[in-house]
């Protein structure tokens, strides 16, 4: 465990071109349930199971319900950023971090001060009206009750990818730049079992590939520092030089 945070901490002095890929494991250590572990919200009882509630269908078909789950359980206001999210940004700002790509939606590395986030799934803290548009706020929805409206009378839909939808184009051009230009890629809080965010991986074509994650992950094998701890404990021992 000691070596391989003497490790970390080596790869992190020497390099200043790094990108972080992270997942709901980075969150968790905040108090965000992960969306697939034995405890997560998908084994959690509802009259229908989280995956047809949360896709495009079921929102489209029946705004009321998702509403009653997505007000419910996805919307969390209480959690805080962790060390993870606290380094993550504080490396950005020393000049050796140059992206963070989550597959989160819950706007904690913001909230630690990151500027290059990019988010695979979206946010629950953006959300447009689907007739005109307009932009509303996480307080606007959280508040909301039944279906929230807009103004101009049309239904607000949270900026989340839901099943059967796919992903940001420009979210994905970039996040695809910035793991093909890395030198070290960390991949921290995720089994990396979500595709197409996923795939994201095998553009990395950099030095050297971190694993932090307490599960195994398909990517394990290849790479060059493997630490199975939670993320948040690893980077808490991280020194950030100049500091
Ligand atoms: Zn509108």
């Amino acid at each position: 465990m000691e070596d391989k945070i003497i490790k970390l901490q080596e790869i992190i002095d020497k390099h200043d071109n790094i990108v972080f890929f992270g997942g709901a494991g980075v969150s968790t250590e905040s108090g965000i349930p992960d969306f697939r572990s034995q405890d997560g919200l998908y084994h959690q009882k509802y009259d229908y199971p989280p995956e047809t509630i949360l896709s495009h269908t079921f929102f489209m078909r029946r705004p009321d319900e998702f509403y009653k789950f997505y007000r419910d359980k996805m919307l969390c206001d209480t959690a805080k950023p962790n060390a993870a999210h606290l380094k993550l940004a504080e490396l950005e700002k020393c000049g050796k971090l140059k992206a963070v790509i989550t597959q989160n939606i819950d706007n904690l590395h913001q909230m630690a001060g990151s500027k290059k986030v990019l988010e695979l799934h979206g946010s629950v803290y953006r959300n447009y009206c689907m007739k005109c548009g307009k932009f509303y706020d996480f307080s606007y929805i959280k508040n909301s009750t039944g279906v929230p409206r807009c103004e101009c009378g049309g239904i607000v839909k949270p900026d989340v990818v839901l099943y059967e939808e796919g992903l940001d184009n420009q979210t994905l051009t970039d996040s695809v730049r910035a793991i093909s230009q890395a030198q070290v890629l960390i991949i921290g809080g995720t089994s990396l079992a979500v595709y197409p965010a996923a795939s994201l991986i095998d553009y990395f074509r950099g030095d050297c590939l971190i694993v932090i994650n307490k599960a195994p992950t398909p990517r394990d094998r290849n790479a060059d520092l493997l630490i199975k701890d939670p993320i948040g404990q690893i980077f808490s021992q991280i020194r950030i030089k100049g500091e």
